[in-house]
């Protein structure tokens, strides 16, 4: 055992204390980098699936838990329908045969939103992106503003369910796109252009499947525990 006179004890324990002291600072600093990284993250999350899925459903419910901004192409676009925009004349004929509108415009559209949106804790993107080309341009201006996609949450329910849905809604909405002949339409627009975009995500591994048949809060419960892990 080392013995030491006083002096040189009390130099060595002060030398101890400071040692100690930087240590406990860097912690105190990890700490402090982690919870700012953390309070500055928005949680962005796009909500997948294809027509009828119940995406619309289950964002609302979503955004009124995380208080997230709720973004849905598809609203933007009926909204400017409603107000006879030039936008929405151009959009109108599109959406009725259940086709796509151009990647330009709805990228446009969701640019305009972000900015205008600053301060958000998040969004959730609802119908965007719809196709490739989408997802990547939607990669590019989050990282612009130094955010990025959290998760994709994607619906899975099957194409008997999807139909049935919408018919049942295309009766109480009149929404001229639930017609029969428009929703195969939609379908199949989703299965080869939209499709594409989950597999897009799980290269960043960033895919989240759910299942999204049964009622909406047990569907919402699956939600809920995805969006929790990635929250942490
Ligand atoms: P759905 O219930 O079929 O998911 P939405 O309400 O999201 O429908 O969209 C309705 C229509 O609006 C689509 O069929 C398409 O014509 C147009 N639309 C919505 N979002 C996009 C998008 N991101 N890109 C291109 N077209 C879109």
């Amino acid at each position: 055992m080392l013995i030491l006179p006083d002096p040189l004890i009390l130099i060595f324990n002060f030398w101890k204390l400071l040692n100690c002291t930087q240590e406990l600072s860097l912690y105190i600093c990890a700490f402090n980098n982690h919870t700012i990284i953390n309070l500055l993250k928005m949680l962005n999350l796009v909500l997948f699936g294809p027509p009828g899925s119940g995406k619309g459903t289950q964002s609302e419910k979503i955004i009124e838990k995380y208080e997230l901004i709720h973004l849905s192409t598809g609203d933007i676009l009926r909204g400017e329908i409603a107000n006879k925009t030039d936008l929405g004349l151009q959009a109108q004929e599109i959406m009725a045969k259940g086709e796509l509108v151009s990647d330009e415009i709805v990228i446009g559209m969701i640019k305009n939103k972000l900015e205008a949106n600053q301060a958000a804790k998040g969004f959730i993107f609802d119908g965007f992106p719809r196709t490739v080309a989408q997802a990547e341009a939607l990669d590019e201006l989050l990282k612009s503003f130094n955010h990025d996609i959290t998760g994709l949450v994607s619906l899975n329910v099957d194409k008997e369910e999807l139909i049935q849905r919408l018919l049942i809604r295309g009766q109480a909405s009149g929404r001229a796109d639930d017609k029969l002949e428009t929703i195969k339409k939609r379908i199949s627009v989703y299965e080869k252009q939209t499709a594409p975009v989950a597999n897009y995500y799980e290269k960043q591994e960033k895919y989240y499947p759910v299942e999204g048949m049964g009622g909406i809060d047990e569907i919402f419960d699956r939600i809920v525990s995805v969006i929790n892990k990635l929250n942490q």
